[in-house]
């Protein structure tokens, strides 16, 4: 699985261009142990696979992109919402270090269960998986550098916006059948946010989701 994991992301890197932190990352996180054992051979093709409950672990390259656009940073303290397999909170927690913190929101508890089980074997103490409804945010601990949010939205929800901090950045699918990727940026005066393109995720469920 080495070998394929070290092909993966060095494709990666020539394809997009990806930061040294980024392809570090993509290159030390065992993506199989993230994926249902039915699926694991495809763990390292550049796809998106089923983890049950109608859900899926986004494709490496959509994890790659979403931590460049985001920009983390050593250190920082970032808010993921729908932690899924898990996969995208470690890749995420490798770039921010010990140092930084992975707030992790799951809808489907039997999801969130089996994720933090998955990072606490791995040893990612610094990923922290909570049950909830992420469109609401996670408010005991903001303000936050950074959130991601990993299901389209109908629009960018209002908490998330609040407790992201001055300064700081969101990246959020937003959209129903045509589906595009936000990055908001944060300053004193308000947001400002920019569409990087067409994306296919599952809708985000909860108070500020799709009813669905
Ligand atoms: N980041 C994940 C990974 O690495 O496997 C992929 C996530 S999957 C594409 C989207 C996840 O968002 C699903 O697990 C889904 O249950 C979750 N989700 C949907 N609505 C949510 C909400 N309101 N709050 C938290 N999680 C939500």
């Amino acid at each position: 699985m080495e070998i394929e994991r070290k092909r993966l992301a060095e494709r990666l890197k020539e394809e997009l261009g990806l930061s040294e932190k980024v392809y570090k990352a993509i290159l030390k996180v065992p993506r199989h142990l993230f994926v249902p054992e039915r699926y694991r051979e495809d763990s390292y093709a550049d796809i998106p696979l089923p983890i049950g409950y109608g859900q899926t672990i986004s494709a490496p390259h959509m994890v790659a992109i979403m931590c460049e656009l985001l920009d983390l940073k050593d250190g920082e303290k970032v808010l993921e919402i729908g932690t899924g397999s898990g996969y995208h909170a470690a890749v995420t927690a490798e770039i921010v270090g010990k140092k930084g913190k992975v707030l992790s929101i799951e809808y489907i508890p039997e999801l969130a269960v089996e994720a933090e089980k998955n990072l606490k074997m791995l040893g990612y103490e610094n990923v922290i998986v909570i049950v909830g409804d992420g469109s609401k945010g996670y408010e005991p601990e903001a303000p936050y550098d950074k959130i991601y949010v990993t299901a389209a939205a109908p629009d960018i929800p209002r908490p998330l916006i609040e407790q992201l901090k001055v300064g700081g950045k969101m990246v959020i699918p937003v959209g129903s059948m045509d589906q595009y990727l936000y990055v908001v940026e944060k300053d004193e005066k308000g947001i400002r946010k920019w569409n990087w393109g067409a994306v296919r995720f599952v809708p985000l469920r909860g108070e500020y989701g799709f009813k669905c």
